[in-house]
């Protein structure tokens, strides 16, 4: 059976990145940048100040008796129409262009009016006090955001100032997501005998797009073959699918053999870990447009929600364009002892912490796949290897965030 590991690198190198495309700048954010942006101005365009204050030249403030005669005052947005003279201040506010021949700043702080003149408490001042110069912060011609950078809040600010209102970015993945069992009941009904709820749909899709997907839901399918591949069928439109339950070795689990018969490849079935162990991965090329990924997620609810944040995210991070495409563990200390006995390695919900003394995480009170509310009270998975262990409290393990 594959390892975490191996079944990680078997997914990353089945699926590839969708195929860029232009969007306008309010639509791009948590998307991944496909060109390379090249800055066609210098920022700031102009020698501005970074102060409200006057305009000076440097060699004229001699000492604070030395008065200088306000000449006119520039507020942002306007341009001096002569250059200043020797002995001159303007009065100038901040965003404004410096004007020919002063060079430097006094803010508003440092001045004492006096009449028409001013004169400056703060002593000599330094060449370029107060002044952002051309270009000191861009140059024209060089690249300010690579591809592959994901777009954030400074990004997007960035291509705004360059006036880049569209960009080339990797889309959101359309995913799809398809419920099977004949168990299972839309959330607003009330189960009947032997009955339960679909919840896998909604924290399904939950996740899905809390990692930035575009979620469709497909429903109920039952568990018979007619009603499975038509959903399926559907669900092959979308760059990817995700299908909970029927993936283990039950009587009616029909989703790996009915994914075979709509043309899906097999990539992996079943990885050593707990929960989740059941996991179907496989890719559909269709004969036209580009490759589909689909996971079968076994039904318990736990093993459906841990296989998503560790393969079906890894898939989406590759689809978006979004590197490292695994997940990353971070390390943190048991905040508790912990005794760990399991044949296979194990993701346990935990509570992770930040304390003065770093991350501490406490495993939950948790009664195995099918104990969902269990998860309410995690926001982590601590991976535990295979084997029998005493953990004692303070142990350094491994952590992802969830
Ligand atoms: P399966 O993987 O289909 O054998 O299902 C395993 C367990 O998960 C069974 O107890 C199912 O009733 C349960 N289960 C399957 N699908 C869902 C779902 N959509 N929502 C909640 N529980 C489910
Ligand atoms: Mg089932």
């Amino acid at each position: 059976m594959l390892t975490v590991e191996e079944a990680l690198n078997r997914i990353v190198a089945e699926t590839q990145p969708l195929e860029s495309v232009m969007r306008p700048l309010s639509e791009a954010l948590g998307l991944v940048l496909a060109e390379d942006v090249v800055s066609d101005c210098d920022s700031p365009p102009f020698d501005k100040s970074l102060m409200d204050g006057f305009a000076i030249r440097c060699s004229d403030v001699r000492g604070p008796e030395t008065l200088l005669q306000i000449v006119g005052e520039l507020t942002a947005g306007r341009v001096s129409d002569r250059p200043l003279a020797s002995g001159e201040a303007l009065r100038i506010m901040t965003g404004a262009t410096i004007p020919q021949g002063a060079d430097a700043v006094v803010r508003i702080e440092d001045a004492v009016v006096d009449g028409p003149n001013v004169r400056f408490t703060c002593g000599p001042v330094a060449v370029g006090k107060s002044i952002f110069r051309q270009g000191e912060s861009m140059r024209r011609g060089e690249t300010v955001v690579p591809a592959g950078r994901l777009l954030r809040p400074q990004e997007l600010g960035l291509l705004a100032e360059l006036g880049r209102a569209t960009v080339r970015v990797v889309p959101t993945p359309r995913v799809a997501v398809l419920a099977t069992g004949d168990e299972l009941v839309p959330v607003d009904q009330t189960p009947g005998p032997g009955q339960i709820r679909n919840s896998n749909e909604t924290m399904l899709r939950a996740q899905l797009g809390r990692a930035g997907c575009d979620v469709h839901s497909l429903g109920i399918a039952r568990d018979n073959e007619q009603e499975l591949e038509a959903a399926i069928r559907k669900g092959l439109e979308f760059d990817m699918l995700c299908l909970s339950g029927g993936v283990s070795m039950g009587k009616l689990d029909l989703v790996p053999a009915t994914l075979a018969k709509c043309g899906v490849r097999e990539v992996l079935h079943k990885v050593f870990l707990k929960p989740g162990k059941p996991v179907w991965f496989g890719v559909y090329d269709p004969p036209t447009g580009p490759r589909r990924c689909i996971f079968g997620l076994p039904g318990n609810p736990v093993s459906s929600m841990v296989c998503c944040e560790l393969f079906v995210q890894t898939a989406v991070r590759v689809l978006a364009g979004r590197t490292p495409p695994q997940p990353v563990a971070v390390p943190a200390r048991l905040a508790v002892p912990h005794s760990h006995r399991d044949d296979r390695p194990t993701f346990i919900p935990a509570f992770l912490e930040t304390t003065a003394n770093g991350p501490l995480v406490t495993p939950v009170a948790w009664k195995g796949s099918a104990d969902l509310r269990a998860t309410v009270n995690a926001n982590a998975l601590i991976f535990m290897p295979a084997g029998a262990r005493e953990y004692d409290a303070g142990t350094k393990v491994d952590v992802y965030n969830w």
